[in-house]
């Protein structure tokens, strides 16, 4: 069964061949941990998400080894730590745990294996020292930078040159390095930085460059050429260009033979980003929709073009995801079918064109409608498997449809369970009035209360 991706190196579709299928490999680039993640940095943990779950189905759950790292040490943090007089390592579990939690919300998968920069530093210190080693590298005042202009083929996964790299450059051009695109490797601490962010090394205590960091646990974890690396368009040029650099200088081997980019979550026509400040917080988003809602609308869009997060893009979301949760109900209780239908798989298979997906989804689901409409038991039961192997692959369904019922946020939910009890209580206190008017309330958002022998239970209608 084959897939085919788009590789950016090449820049065209092609046919995915690990180098060995039973241990298939994937990196990811992880996020860099100091505040909450927007709905932005989730985009590319779904769609890889996807693809993890597209690679697990075809060379089996065992034979997929997925790496997405932590960036625990960079000048945001530092700067955060001094500013807030917190220890980096505080800091760093704080928001690594809400980010993966958020990222469980949206029903993604942990990764097989969460690399963290500072527990690798050893693996970032012996590069650097190999790049040193055969010249690819040299000492500045700040630190130890890497030499682009000795790599004949620099520039080639991004198109760029040597010249016009300062655009994309994190960090600012400055006159100790020979080549405005060389980049730190090392970067000697600084008076003032805080001890748990400074290590030794055979040129001077400090730190490893964010790049460095990539391509160390990369090779460490999954090995000096691994199938596929991905992660955000932003990070294609200089972030992956310079990881490329580096593993390549040192193996003498490809980083990675396919490298996949997500296009961004834009605002209104504008990449969300922290520095714009038009960013919506996962966390927050959570509070208010589904997690499977978020998950829909991060996927209603083909990952390589870019998309507007907008209330219409979830309104929508939630109506069809609500469709086919309903579809789901009418065949749930025909368990043992067999799934028979392809669709969703084969248009994840052509380059993870979720799009179609989402369209084959419904389709499932009017299929379900029509064998419930017709009281089928067999092709209710065949609906049903159809349904539900789609929504292992896509991330969704992972709800009964009793649970999506209940729905809404956790906040939510717990918002109505309180009323539902508070109803409770004034019929107990013969308050006849105030328990009308809860359940009115209640009624006036869609919501139906059920007085049962075991109590009172509620459900959206
Ligand atoms: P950062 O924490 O900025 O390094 O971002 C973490 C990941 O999220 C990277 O893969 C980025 O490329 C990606 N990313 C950040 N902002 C967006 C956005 N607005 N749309 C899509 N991906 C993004
Ligand atoms: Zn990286």
């Amino acid at each position: 069964m084959t897939i085919k991706l788009y590789n950016t190196l090449g820049r065209e579709k092609q046919v995915f061949e690990p180098q060995d299928p039973d241990r298939v490999t994937l990196y990811v680039c992880g996020p860099t941990v100091y505040n909450y993640a927007h709905i932005g940095n989730a985009r590319p943990a779904v769609v890889f998400d996807v693809l993890f779950r597209l690679l697990r189905h075809v060379y089996g759950a065992e034979h997929v080894v997925y790496a997405r790292n932590i960036t625990d040490v960079e000048d945001k943090i530092i700067a955060r730590s001094i500013q807030d007089g917190t220890p980096i390592p505080e800091i760093t579990r704080k928001y690594a745990d809400i980010y993966n939690s958020d990222l469980a919300g949206l029903n993604v998968l942990a990764p097989t294996i969460e690399p963290w920069a500072t527990q690798n530093i050893d693996g970032m210190v012996a590069l650097t020292k190999q790049l040193v080693d055969k010249g690819y590298a040299y000492t500045a005042p700040s630190g130890v930078f890497f030499d682009v202009a000795k790599m004949a083929d620099y520039g080639k996964l991004s198109g760029r040159n040597i010249e016009d790299n300062e655009a994309g450059a994190r960090v600012a051009v400055s006159e100790e390095k020979r080549n405005p695109a060389d980049f730190a490797l090392w970067k000697f601490a600084k008076e003032g930085e805080p001890e748990d962010a400074i290590w030794d090394s055979p040129w001077g205590r400090g730190r490893p460059g964010w790049h460095i960091e990539c391509s160390a646990m990369a090779a460490a974890h999954l090995g000096e050429t691994i199938d596929i690396h991905a992660g955000g368009i932003d990070l294609q040029f200089p972030h992956h260009e310079n990881e490329i650099a580096q593993s390549e200088c040192a193996h003498g081997t490809p980083m990675a033979r396919y490298w996949m980019h997500n296009g961004f979550l834009d605002m209104d026509g504008e990449k969300m980003s922290k520095s714009l400040g038009n960013v919506k917080l996962i966390h927050d988003l959570l509070a208010d929709w589904p997690g499977e809602v978020l998950r829909m609308a991060l996927l209603s869009g083909h990952y390589r073009a870019p998309l507007d997060w907008t209330r219409d893009l979830l309104e929508q979301a939630k109506t069809t995801l609500g469709r086919v949760y309903g579809a789901l109900r009418r065949v749930w209780a025909a368990e043992g079918g067999t799934a028979n239908d392809t669709a969703v798989l084969d248009a994840l298979r052509d380059d993870l064109n979720t799009p179609i997906a989402l369209a084959e989804l419904a389709r499932l689901a009017s299929e379900a409608n029509q064998a419930a409409d017709a009281k089928d038991e067999t092709r209710m039961a065949t609906a049903r498997a159809n349904l539900l192997a789609a929504g292992e692959l896509l991330g969704l369904l992972q709800l009964t449809p009793a649970e999506w019922e209940q729905g809404g946020s956790e906040d939510d939910k717990a918002r109505i369970d309180a009323l539902v009890q508070a109803r409770v209580d004034a019929r107990q206190a013969k308050n006849w009035a105030e328990a009308d008017r809860i359940r009115n309330e209640l009624a006036e958002e869609g919501i139906e209360i059920m007085d049962g022998p075991q109590g009172s239970t509620w459900r959206r209608v």
